[in-house]
């Protein structure tokens, strides 16, 4: 049997960050193919919600690292367990999400295991000729989405960011086996000390769990038009994001970026205005269950990603369909009035 998919849990940031439950649902595709199974690693503190959990969402092993050392995110603590199990287990593949934590655990773990880590994956694959796990990512400055392969050295490793993957359903009458591991010894000194932990706000941006999404581009960042895609947002009750050269130009909060760099949404409904759907803008909106995209350019790209195109000018469409919804909600508040 080939070694095991691992799934690195991140147990400091788990009620927000469902990332590990997201890897554990393609884990499972992929230790399929390769008749192994999919387990989680654990490094925390007091972990056993967060086993349960994992197991819930399709972990078939859970190696739990525990211990009063472990109760934060430690660099080079984490990196010395996460390689010890190495060690002794052997996986295949090695899956972390690209978070400020995952990226630079990733990181250290591949240098100190002399293998290869691609970052930021979009999907996952196995070549059913080699067993090799193929990792799509972005290459060149994001203009080419890359096959990346790492035959020669194990175990394969690749982060993915949140919101990239669905989550299996949670079945809570799953069970699995759970190791609990012996790595006291790991204590080592950091070179800094956390003092005190303080979550930055996140202001009213849900962005990546909302059911309609109005994105907006460079085609309207004149008054008018950005304008009226805010009008249009509020109409429909929806997020409100856009592209980079929006947020370089102030017109939105970093927060609000969708794409490679900025946010992966997967929301029901996404109407997305004046965007020419650059690779690195389309990686974060795939996802979405219908694409509605308005662009005066009949051969930009984001046609190809949408369900359904308008072509035209922005100002003009947008009035049109700010209008015709509020003509739909006078006329349902007057049906609501009359009974
Ligand atoms: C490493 C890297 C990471 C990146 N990460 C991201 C990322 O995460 N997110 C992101 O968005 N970008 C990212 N970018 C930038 C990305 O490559 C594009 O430059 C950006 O997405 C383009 O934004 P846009 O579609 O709004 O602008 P443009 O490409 O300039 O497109 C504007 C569109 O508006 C249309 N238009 C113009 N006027 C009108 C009008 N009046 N009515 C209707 N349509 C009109 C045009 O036809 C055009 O299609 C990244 C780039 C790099 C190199």
């Amino acid at each position: 049997m080939k070694g095991e998919v691992w799934v690195v849990d991140e147990s400091a940031s788990f009620g927000e960050n469902r990332v590990a439950l997201e890897l554990l649902s393609k884990g499972r595709e992929l230790s399929r193919k390769l008749g192994t199974r999919c387990c989680a690693i654990v490094l925390g503190c007091d972990t056993r919600e967060e086993v349960m959990e994992l197991i819930a969402h399709g972990a078939e092993m859970v190696y739990v690292a525990q211990g009063p050392h472990l109760s934060q995110f430690r660099p080079r603590v984490y990196t010395e367990v996460v390689c010890r199990l190495v060690h002794e287990f052997q996986p295949e593949i090695i899956l972390l999400g690209a978070t400020e934590t995952g990226r630079e655990l990733a990181a250290r773990v591949a240098k100190r295991l002399d293998t290869g880590l691609s970052a930021d994956c979009l999907d996952l694959e196995i070549d059913e000729e080699t067993g090799n796990l193929v990792q799509l990512a972005p290459a060149f400055g994001g203009k080419l989405l890359a096959e990346v392969v790492c035959p020669e050295r194990r175990p394969q490793m690749a982060t993915v960011r949140p919101g990239t993957f669905p989550q299996l359903l949670h079945d809570p009458k799953a069970t699995a086996p759970v190791l609990y591991l012996d790595t006291v010894d790991a204590e080592l000194e950091e070179e800094w000390e956390v003092v005190a932990m303080e979550v930055a706000p996140e202001g009213d941006c849900e962005l990546e769990s909302a059911p309609v999404v109005v994105s907006a581009g460079a085609g309207v960042t004149c008054g008018e038009a950005f304008h009226l895609v805010i009008e249009l947002a509020r109409a429909l009750g929806a997020q409100l994001g856009g592209t980079r050269p929006l947020v370089q130009r102030g017109l939105l909060p970093q927060e609000r970026m969708i794409g490679q760099t900025g946010k992966t949404i997967r929301p029901k409904v996404l109407i997305t205005v004046g965007t020419s759907g650059a690779l690195q803008y389309a990686s974060g909106i795939r996802g979405s269950e219908f694409i509605i995209a308005i662009d005066k350019n009949p051969m930009a790209p984001i046609f190809d990603e949408a369900d359904l195109g308008i072509v035209g000018d922005a100002s003009d469409i947008l009035s049109r369909l700010v209008s015709a919804l509020s003509s739909v909600r006078k006329e349902n508040d007057l049906e609501a009035a009359h009974g």
